[in-house]
């Protein structure tokens, strides 16, 4: 069944994109693309990937902005009380429960002293912080082969048909079973790059997108 003009389910088979091919032209297309993220150390990247949920990039460093100017380090974090901190960051979505994961996280840490762990297991023991948070942070701050399946990553290897549907656990293990561990990281800057400009969930610009020839597109009207 071909792609174009009829709807596809995920109950369908569905023939994978190929995977060396999906790497090689992601690469060559989005060859600059990195976290867009602003953070100086691995408790900023924390703060921002915890700041991320539901909003965009731009918003979470104008926060990061703010809250750099009044607070310095995970201990600060940890003095405060969760309602201090939600006023300095109200304007992003479920900021009290953003608030009250970054504080609990940052007095989890002072009880190891204090410094961020590296590792994705270790990171995902902090409170308010999931599998895919512990992920990015891992990937971007210490430079853990990580696959950190955000929103983009999932739809796109879904749609890649990597996947049968758009799953974070499942997405992350198709990267990684397909794509060298050295490529984890990068492999989903490009994916998100490719998810904000041509892949969206709203109508995909699949004519203008450099995986067109490989992609079945699963799931796209
Ligand atoms: S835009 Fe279309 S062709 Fe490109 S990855 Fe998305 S579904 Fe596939």
């Amino acid at each position: 069944m071909s792609a174009a003009g009829s709807r596809i389910t995920a109950t369908e088979p569905m023939r994978a994109a190929p995977a060396a091919t999906v790497d090689r032209i992601l690469a060559e297309t989005w060859p600059d693309a990195a976290c867009e993220l602003q953070a100086t150390d691995p408790w900023q990247m924390l703060v921002a990937v915890i700041l991320s949920a539901r909003t965009t990039d731009i918003q979470v460093n104008k926060a990061m902005a703010v809250l750099n100017e009044h607070l310095l380090g995970v201990y600060a974090y940890a003095e405060l009380d969760q309602r201090e901190l939600e006023p300095l960051i109200r304007h992003l979505p479920l900021f009290r429960q953003k608030a009250r994961a970054i504080v609990e996280a940052a007095r989890a840490l002072m009880r190891t002293g204090g410094g961020v762990p590296a590792s994705i297991d270790a990171l995902a023991t902090l409170p308010g912080v999931g599998r895919k948070t512990a992920c990015v942070v891992a990937g971007n701050a210490f430079g853990v082969p990580a696959v950190g399946a955000d929103t983009h990553v999932q739809r796109i290897v879904y749609r890649l048909g990597w996947t049968t549907r758009e799953h974070p656990l499942e997405a992350e293990r198709a990267v990684m079973a397909r794509v060298p561990p050295g490529r984890w990281i990068q492999i989903c800057h490009q994916s998100i790059r490719l998810g904000r400009e041509i892949c969206r969930r709203i109508k995909p610009r699949c004519d203008r997108c450099p995986l067109a020839k490989v992609c079945p597109k699963q799931g796209v009207e």
